[in-house]
């Protein structure tokens, strides 16, 4: 048997339960982006189907929930589950029922029947103003009605809300699904042992919403690669010229203070030597490769350059385990995405583990065409972030029994 990843203490999974006639709640993550009624990218749906088929084989009766974007009320129609319905029906090979009134009476209507060929689909749980307020009157609705309470939606777990948390906290059969399990036991990998050479890539916009994971990795991890907006400011704190690029100046003394601890501890700090830039953001016409790290007045970074990729990719070949956060630049404009795919593709050649954090490094890794070479891209960017930092999931903590000597009812 393999030793349980130390997150998962103590909470059940999907496989604990007998599931056999029982009516599941499954919380999942089908939160996809839409142009339209037009799914740009399923990840998160075919991500979920392993607990929704392994709870249908093993009998149950589903219930699926989640939310979809961020509607303002049940009005905002565009954020209907109804293209998620359609997608799913297709895919499972089953009658999708989509409630429109998730707290209706109907679903039990429909629970009471054989449900053969059916599952399920609540509308989008935020549509009820009491998903986002942790409502345990909305909770009590749902428990009214499920036998086993089941979280798979990794994404949304750093958010206290109501499926997430206030619905588990009253439901004594609780557990955890495929999705979430992996997730965890992924980033657990990162912080618990982790093979070396140990390498973190962080890039991005800004440094100020990197700083917790800095911070969790600065001792654990043998060195950090620097890219995106980010870079600048360390370059800046170094005294180096970098013209109009992105600076965050109220974090150029904590730059200058993390490169001292970072050589204090004798680990290592690649940041670029040269730079993709151009004189407005997104200006195509005025682009051109820098000669060094330094930036002329009138310009701004925009990617990573030829030279710095070079660098970046020697470190992630040698390297054993990689944690990888944040494009290398603009990567959304193609003029800018160079640097960002390239990095992509020397981690894709690298026999490392390399695990991916969501959001847009997940964007990124799926747009450079090396997404399936990955060992774990994670679906939830947020989540995966705050759960590296230690910071404790409330989707996640609720699941766990209340006493240490107790344990969550099968
Ligand atoms: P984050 O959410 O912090 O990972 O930041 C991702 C965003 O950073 C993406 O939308 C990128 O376009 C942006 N970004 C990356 N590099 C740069 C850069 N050099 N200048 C401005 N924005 C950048």
């Amino acid at each position: 048997m393999s030793v349980p990843s130390a997150g998962l203490k103590g909470i059940k999974t999907v496989r604990d339960f007998e599931l056999e006639g029982k009516t599941v709640f499954l919380r999942l993550d089908l939160n996809v982006p839409l142009e339209g009624t037009k799914i740009t990218d399923e990840t998160r749906i075919t991500a979920s189907l392993p607990t929704i088929n392994y709870c249908l084989e093993k009998g149950a009766k589903l219930i699926v929930a989640s939310h979809l974007g961020r509607p303002k009320s049940a009005d905002d129609k565009k954020y209907s589950m109804e293209p998620v319905a359609k997608r799913l029906t297709e895919l499972l090979n089953r009658e999708v029922v989509l409630m429109e009134e998730p707290s209706s009476e109907g679903v039990k209507h429909i629970l009471y029947g054989n449900m053969k060929n059916q599952i399920i689909l609540l509308e989008n749980l935020r549509f009820d103003e009491g998903e986002t307020e942790n409502s345990p009157q909305l909770a009590q609705q749902w428990a009214s009605y499920s036998d086993i309470y089941i979280n798979d939606a990794f994404g949304a777990s750093h958010r206290a809300h109501a499926s997430i948390h206030a619905l588990p906290e009253i439901m004594p059969r609780k557990g955890i699904g495929f999705l979430i399990e992996k997730e965890i036991k992924m980033l657990d990998s990162l912080t618990d042992k982790p093979k070396k050479p140990y390498i973190a890539v962080l890039g991005g916009a800004k440094i100020s919403d990197k700083i917790a994971v800095i911070e969790k990795l600065m001792d654990i991890v043998d060195g950090f690669v620097i890219g995106g907006a980010m870079a600048y400011t360390f370059l800046k704190a170094q005294n180096i010229p970098v013209g109009k690029s992105l600076v965050e100046t109220d974090k150029l003394k904590y730059a200058k203070e993390m490169i001292e601890r970072i050589e204090a501890r004798n680990k290592s700090l690649l940041l670029p030597v040269d730079h993709i830039v151009s004189t407005e953001f997104g200006n195509v016409e005025n682009k051109k490769v820098t000669s060094s790290a330094v930036i002329d007045e009138n310009y701004m970074g925009l990617d990573i350059g030829p030279k710095t990729v070079k660098n970046y990719s020697v470190a992630l070949e040698n390297a054993a385990t990689v944690f990888w956060n944040g494009p290398m630049g603009v990567f959304e404009n193609k003029a800018f995405c160079e640097g960002t795919f390239a990095i992509a593709k020397a981690l894709a050649e690298s026999k490392a583990l390399k695990i991916v954090g969501g959001g847009d490094s997940a964007a990124a890794a799926e747009a450079s065409g090396y997404a399936d070479k990955m060992s774990h891209i994670s679906t939830g960017g947020g989540a995966s972030l705050e759960y590296l930092q230690g910071e404790k999931l409330p989707g996640l903590e609720v699941l766990r029994p209340r006493k240490q000597s107790e344990q969550v009812p099968v």
